[in-house]
């Protein structure tokens, strides 16, 4: 039985993580990304047990095992005087609860590993180098329009297309209509990510936990990555006016004068890192996630706020409830003619009304978490003190309809 064929624009972890799933669930894969090359700009992500589910699912448990860390606990202080509001105990209690691990990674060494696992299945085509210009559908399937950087132009035909290009996207037109030539929205804040050597990191923050700060307007997460050589740091702090560009280089001396006051260990952190990146955060409302033969995955259909380390983990989501959705029974017969009305649009349409709900929810959450995290004054002395009160269980039980997700 022949699988229906998929083309699939994007190579950042929502494609790669699509392009495997659909891959082993027996489709055809054309994966397409724009870069000739692969590196990873920011260092570390997050990925919460309703993530690391499906990567083990997929079959990277042990790839993965060689190169993510797993925090005991996550320790929240306040950025000024470096008191400690609260603890989540993550590690095996993760597991315990989810079923699943909280890991931290370094992107590139997700990144390696999904196109690895991508490299090896012949039944994907990897096309680098080609921009995706636009999608439309033909009679019984897709066409996309593929172009190259010298101006060169050529078709590629699928039976379906996957938008998997990111916050910027291009095939985002074709799902939305007008709305998504709406560009994403900068939100005031802007990300400082880079990372430290671990033995140049304060003894006090090189453990095997992750830190998150507090502060007026700004907060800061770090976390160990690249098994444990590394310290990643992320400040994010609120700007009325969005920096230039993806990975525009910043000053540590920049970065101290844009936060509140922080406690000494955070301050040597921040002064131990080099090479600090700042990047412009951009929002959008999760909106029509599918249309006809066309969807939309991760970025391009829900960016998120990084304040809930979601964005990565939503794009992993979308891709197993794709590769499941499109592998049920009646969609295998599509391909073959033998099935009524349009069996692939149907499944497709059944994808975004099963995970727009969702990425609305986690994106509505992202954005509360930001006015939480950076609140001042009153609000502040409340968050520390619900803080308190509620303890390690009543934190992990906050997120349990997050980390608890399972598809279907
Ligand atoms: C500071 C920060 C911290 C974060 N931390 C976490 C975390 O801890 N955990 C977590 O889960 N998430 C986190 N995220 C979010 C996460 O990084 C993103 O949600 C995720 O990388 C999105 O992946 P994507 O594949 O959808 O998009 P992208 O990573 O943007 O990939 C899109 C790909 O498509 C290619 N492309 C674009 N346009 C075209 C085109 N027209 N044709 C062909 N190719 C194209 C691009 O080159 C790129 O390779 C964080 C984000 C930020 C900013």
């Amino acid at each position: 039985m022949t699988r229906p064929s998929v083309a699939v624009a994007g190579a950042g972890i929502a494609g790669l993580a699509a392009a495997l799933a659909l891959s082993r669930a027996g489709h055809p894969v054309t994966l397409v990304e724009r870069r000739t090359g692969f590196s990873e700009v920011g260092a570390g992500l997050q990925l919460s047990p309703n993530a690391s589910r499906i990567l083990v699912d997929l079959g990277l448990g042990s790839a993965l095992a060689r190169r993510v860390g797993e925090p005991r606990r996550v320790v929240v202080r306040d950025m000024a005087r470096g008191r400690t509001l609260a603890e989540m105990p993550l590690g095996e209690a993760m597991r315990t609860r989810f079923g699943a691990p909280y890991w931290v990674i370094h992107r590139a060494d997700l990144q390696t590993i999904l196109l690895d696992a991508v490299r090896a299945r012949p039944d994907v085509r990897l096309v680098v180098g080609r921009t995706v210009e636009d999608v439309e559908e033909t009679h019984g399937g897709v066409a996309l329009s593929l172009a190259r950087e010298n101006g060169t132009r050529e078709t590629l035909r699928a039976d379906l297309a996957l938008g998997a290009d990111g916050v910027w996207s291009k095939l985002r037109r074709a799902v939305e209509g007008p709305t998504g030539a709406v560009p994403p929205r900068y939100q005031g804040y802007v990300a400082w990510r880079a990372t430290v050597p671990r033995d140049a990191a304060p003894e006090a923050l090189a453990g095997d936990e992750t830190g998150l700060w507090l502060g007026r307007r700004a907060h800061v997460v770090h976390y160990p990555v690249a098994a444990g050589a590394l310290v990643n740091v992320v400040c994010v702090v609120q700007r009325a006016e969005p920096v230039d560009g993806w990975a525009t280089p910043g000053e540590a001396s920049a970065l101290r004068a844009a936060l509140p006051a922080t406690a000494a260990p955070l301050a040597a952190l921040i002064d131990a890192a080099t090479g600090w990146l700042l990047r412009s955060l951009h929002d959008r409302p999760a909106g029509r996630m599918a249309r006809g033969r066309v969807a939309l995955l991760g970025d391009a259909a829900h960016p998120v706020l990084p304040f809930l380390a979601q964005g990565a983990a939503l794009a992993i989501e979308d891709a197993a409830c794709l590769a499941r959705g499109l592998s049920a029974a009646e969609v295998a017969g599509a391909a073959d003619g033998g099935r009524p009305a349009d069996p692939i649009a149907a499944a497709l349409a059944g994808f975004a009304a099963a995970r727009a709900p969702r990425a609305r929810r986690v994106q509505d959450a992202a954005r509360a978490n930001g006015r939480i995290y950076h609140a001042g004054g009153p609000i502040a002395l409340g968050r520390d003190l619900v803080l308190r009160r509620m303890g390690a269980a009543g934190m992990a039980e906050r997120y349990a309809w997050l980390y608890g997700w399972r598809d279907g």
